[in-house]
């Protein structure tokens, strides 16, 4: 059988594309892609010429069905999405589920991720995190999602429709409270890439009022929850105890 290879593309900077990638995309026999359309403007820049064919959530499982009959006849398939890897927030999950299945091979080719790319340059804590994807679109069921997580420790990031990124912000700022450290990572690796860095409320303020902010591509990072000043409450206990102990020493 072929092999099925899970190619990221840039999302936003073109010299994002990996070596590899761009090798891999011109040896296989098909990319699978989200939008043709889009790919193939990415696809000629490169000039790469492997035919195209499209997989989108809806007919991902019937043009599951015929890729991996191509693949069983011992084709290579690169999977390809609009923009960044693959299944993040993105169409693939069940060609990549039904090739295993089948006993496919699957091979990943990492790259640009929108998520890692806000994480990695936000200055919040980057040792465990979660990843959120979009937020519901109404707001009743996003309350719901954020009260859900209110209490979550590890760095939060979501993905955000320009469109609704204020609406969004609001309702952090309410669940989480004005206090808790976010990062808004806007249009990255593109020319007016924004990482900015304030408390909720004060970056929801600051979107408001700058109605740029509110257009293009972004990813929020929102610090976890941290107990008040938990912290303080141990050293103030170890700080009783060692007065204890010392007023004890001779
Ligand atoms: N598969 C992509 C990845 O690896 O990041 C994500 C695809 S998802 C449909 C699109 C969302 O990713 C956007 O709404 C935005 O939240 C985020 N995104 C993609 N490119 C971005 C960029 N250049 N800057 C900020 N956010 C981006």
């Amino acid at each position: 059988a072929g092999t099925l290879y899970v190619v990221a593309t840039p999302i936003g900077n073109l010299e994002d594309i990996s070596a590899r990638a761009l090798r891999v995309l011109s040896e296989v026999a098909l990319i699978a892609a989200e939008d043709t359309r889009h790919s193939s403007r990415l696809l000629q820049h490169f000039g790469i010429t492997t035919p195209l064919a499209a997989c989108h959530e809806h007919n991902e499982r019937g043009e599951g069905g015929r890729f991996i009959r191509r693949l069983l006849a011992g084709e290579d398939v690169a999977l390809i999405s609009d923009a960044g890897t693959p299944l993040i927030s993105d169409p693939g999950y069940h060609l990549v589920r039904y090739s295993r299945a089948a006993g496919i091979r699957v091979v990943p080719l990492p790259g640009a991720c929108a998520l890692i790319a806000a994480l990695c340059a936000a200055g919040l804590p980057s040792d465990r995190f979660i990843f959120e994807g979009f937020l519901p679109a109404k707001q009743a069921a996003r309350l719901a999602r954020l009260e859900h997580l209110r209490a979550e420790p590890r760095t939060l990031i979501f993905y955000e429709a320009p469109h609704r990124i204020l609406a969004a912000l609001g309702d952090l700022e309410s669940v989480f409270g004005s206090d808790r450290p976010a990062v808004l990572g806007r249009e990255l690796t593109k020319t007016f890439e924004t990482l900015k860095d304030l408390p909720l409320g004060a970056l929801r303020a600051w979107v408001e009022s700058d109605a740029n902010q509110q257009r293009g591509e972004c990813v929020l990072v929102v610090g976890g929850w941290q107990a008040p000043n938990e912290d303080e409450a141990v050293d103030v206990d170890a700080r009783r105890i060692l007065d204890l102990l010392l007023a004890e020493l001779p």
